[in-house]
């Protein structure tokens, strides 16, 4: 039997969440060890809709505090995370110059209204409070009012029967799996006897001391304090620990990856966030040189049986069509479609209205081990939820803060260069490499500074035939470096190909020949 390994602190979940905290965690010196059992943010954290935002729609039901805490939070990864995450002009259309103030006012009260239009009046109002809220470490423009003939020289072939815009900012991440592979790998170097492993299976605990499968070997580890961070299957890892609960009640959404010439053209570089008939809020803006489409919001039991399925799809291609009536986006147009499922708290009701803040529930093994469950939380807000829960485990250990994390630069964020720094950086990325600068300047798109990392480690550098703008040895250093557990990690996670919409059969197929390779 294996030796039990005694830990601080028993992390189990690595989507953003879990990530964040086991970050943080080792930035004060606690030992921690992160047990995933699919791949760093696979789950929730994979199903985004990419923004790093500050909650517009927050201000309806009244949660101030997280507008606010999303706000700064999204201002901080501008710069913490600047390879990743960028700024995304935002066009709130309006169908009316007053709709929408009573429903507004219920769902202040979280009683259930409609609010398919909201009008002029309610949306300067939001969107001013909006920049109140956004104000520290601002980096973006506040936002502006705009008639129908600007909006027709900013975002063009709109429904005629939309009278204005509110124009604002937020923040768009383009590699949100890599910024939690890079919290982790930041954490181990942080602390060198932490550890975060992917792939694994928890089986069980007993008198505390909890079991887990790593590459087909039984392993043994005694927490003094466990983090549930399993998402939407929070009830579940608590249940292989033997607690029983009922904490979760999921929501499914899903996107479409498309590629529509004539929506990217009128997108004109923004995203339209806009309610549709049916009184949702859905989104549209340009992504890798394709159109994002989100989302859904379905409940659901079973998280491990969410898929986008095909009336999804034709729902998300249908409201489209209610904001821009002459560009129709077709079935086969769709490259790539994803789903996740929102890890919110159990609740009642209008699942639209449920609460997207976090919170902490605490539970206990029997030989009484603290369990903090996780639940809820944006990706915006992973650093602060992360804090939280810290700040909490430091207490409890009788620890004291060593860092905070609001400055902390992830991974290839670190010492970005801005648009005046890039050339000289790829340059001199390219010279020491031995590449090309046009080569360099795709790597430090792809991982930032770590960029650097990648192209000294490339050598032969021979373009893969299905995508030619991805190498063989680009590929084997991620698989050597950064927890590549199965092709799919590589196609999903590590790289873009398949968010950009870009896998295809070969492509597949080319990549597990050459992931199946790097294993023998
Ligand atoms: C459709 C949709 C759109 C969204 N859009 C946005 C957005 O635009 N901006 C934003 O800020 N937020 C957005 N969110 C919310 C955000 O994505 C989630 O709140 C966040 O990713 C939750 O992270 P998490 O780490 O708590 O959960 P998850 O990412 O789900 O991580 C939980 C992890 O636990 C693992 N796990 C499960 N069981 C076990 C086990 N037994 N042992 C070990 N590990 C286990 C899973 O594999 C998973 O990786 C969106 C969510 C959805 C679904």
């Amino acid at each position: 039997m294996a030796e039990v390994r005694d830990v601080d602190v028993l992390i189990l979940g690595g989507g953003i969440n879990g990530c964040g905290t086991f970050r943080d965690l080792c930035a004060q010196g606690v030992d921690c060890l992160l047990l995933e059992r699919a791949d760093f943010c696979a789950g929730a954290s994979a199903g985004s809709s990419r923004l790093m935002h500050g909650g517009l729609k927050y201000l309806e039901t009244g949660e101030f505090r997280l507008v606010r805490e999303s706000a700064e939070e999204r201002n901080r990864l501008l710069s913490n995370a600047a390879h990743y995450v960028r700024p995304l002009p935002s066009i709130l259309p309006l169908r009316s110059r007053y709709g929408g103030i009573l429903p507004s006012i219920l769902r202040f009260f979280r009683i259930k209204a409609k609010m398919a239009d909201r009008g002029g009046w309610i949306t300067h109002l939001g969107l001013t409070l909006y920049d109140i809220y956004g104000r520290s470490f601002a980096r973006m423009p506040k936002h502006r009012m705009l008639s129908r003939a600007a909006l027709d020289g900013t975002v063009p072939g709109l429904d005629p029967a939309i009278i204005g815009a509110g124009l604002y900012y937020e923040g768009q991440i383009s590699h949100a799996e890599r910024l939690g592979l890079e919290l982790v790998l930041d954490g181990e170097v942080l602390n060198p006897s932490s550890r975060a492993l992917n792939h694994v299976m928890v089986e069980g605990q007993s008198d505390g001391v909890v079991t887990y499968l790593h590459e087909g070997r039984q392993q043994r580890v005694r927490p003094r304090i466990i983090v549930n961070a399993g998402g939407a299957w929070i009830d579940r890892v608590n249940a292989a620990l033997g607690i029983p609960t009922q904490l979760m009640g999921g929501s499914k959404g899903a996107h479409l990856v498309v590629e529509n010439a004539a929506l990217l053209k009128a997108l004109n570089g923004h995203m339209v966030y806009f309610g549709t008939a049916d009184g949702r809020v859905n989104l549209v803006y340009p992504f890798m040189g394709r159109v994002l489409i989100g989302s859904t919001d379905i409940k659901i039991e079973d998280p491990d049986a969410a898929v986008c399925d095909e009336g999804e799809a034709d729902y998300l291609r249908a409201v489209v069509a209610e904001i821009f009536p002459a560009i129709p986006v077709t079935e086969d147009q769709i490259l790539f479609r994803f789903s996740g499922v929102r890890p919110l708290p159990r609740a009642d009701g209008d699942i639209g209205l449920v609460t997207r803040d976090h919170s902490v529930a605490e539970k206990s093994l029997p030989s009484g081990v603290p369990v903090l469950c996780l639940i809820g939380g944006k990706w915006t807000t992973f650093r602060a939820f992360g804090a939280l829960v810290t700040d909490d485990i430091l207490r409890r250990l009788g620890h004291v803060r060593r860092v905070g994390t609001e400055d902390m630069q992830i991974g290839g964020g670190k010492d970005f260069p801005g648009a005046e720094g890039r050339a000289e950086w790829v340059a001199a990325c390219a010279e020491r490499a031995g590449i090309d600068v046009a080569r360099a300047g795709v790597l430090l798109a792809r991982y930032g500074t770590r960029a650097g990392l990648v192209a000294a480690g490339l050598g032969a550098d021979r373009p893969l035939e299905s995508l030619p703008d991805y190498s063989r040895e680009e590929l084997l250093w991620l698989i050597r470096n950064e927890r590549v557990g199965s092709a799919e990690d590589l196609i999903r996670r590590r790289t873009d190909i398949a968010i950009s919409g870009r896998l295809t059969d070969a492509v597949q197929r080319e990549v597990e020949g050459l992931f199946a390779k790097a294993l023998t």
